[in-house]
């Protein structure tokens, strides 16, 4: 799935400000930005649980054709996916190179402490899908002379993005934020994107080094 990612090229110096636009990933939203715009994974969702019915109905035919479907319905999943994933990087990156900011992901391997969420998006959180995206906004962003910043993740989610209360309590369900001290209530994916913005950096991506890790 990377072996397209591997070719280089040297990323034209920008002028970025000190401007930091946050990305969250995740599941329900595949990504939210911190001026608040998201891309729904809800499209997404209905389409890949299509093709995973339609993938357990083939596998049950044990014929040349039917195996021959399952081939090109992994074919055309994975296209989805891709078009998706590059569709929403590409809007981040326009986003960041119009407005002169650099981009803020969490760190990869924190996401794991991070989230709370059921076995299945678990799993899903954990897919290629998930990996590509991060790739792909982490490329686009290195061609564009765009700065990726990797922040911490601990304490995104349930810290207050207003006043800088932490508390578990202000995470109120998946999509809502509710701070218990200053009473702001806030896309929870909005919030968090807005602290992944103004996080210290705790390592900048070097562009191809990190396209090929993935
Ligand atoms: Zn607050």
């Amino acid at each position: 799935m990377s072996l397209h990612l591997t070719q280089s090229r040297e990323a034209p110096a920008l002028a970025v400000t000190d401007d930091v636009l946050g990305v969250d990933l995740g599941i329900v939203n595949l990504a939210t930005d911190s001026d608040g715009q998201t891309f729904s994974g809800v499209q997404i969702h209905v389409v890949r649980t299509r093709y995973h019915l339609r993938r357990q109905r083939l596998q049950k035919v044990n014929t040349q054709n039917a195996k021959r479907r399952l081939r090109k319905n992994a074919d055309k999943e994975c296209r989805f996916q891709r078009e998706v994933n590059h569709g929403i990087s590409k809007t981040l990156i326009a986003k960041a190179a119009v407005s002169c900011k650099a981009l803020a992901l969490e760190d990869l391997s924190g996401i794991r402490e991070r989230t709370t969420v059921r076995h299945e998006q678990r799993y899903e959180r954990h897919s290629w899908a998930f990996f590509q995206l991060r790739q792909y906004i982490t490329y686009k962003a290195a061609w564009a002379g765009i700065p990726v910043h990797l922040v911490d993740p601990r304490n995104t989610s349930r810290t207050c993005s207003h006043c800088g209360h932490c508390a578990k309590a202000n995470r109120k369900s998946q999509a809502e934020f509710l701070c218990q001290r200053c009473g702001v209530a806030l896309n929870a994916d909005v919030n968090a994107a807005i602290n992944i913005s103004r996080k210290q950096w705790a390592a900048v991506n070097r562009p191809m080094a990190s396209a090929l890790a993935g």
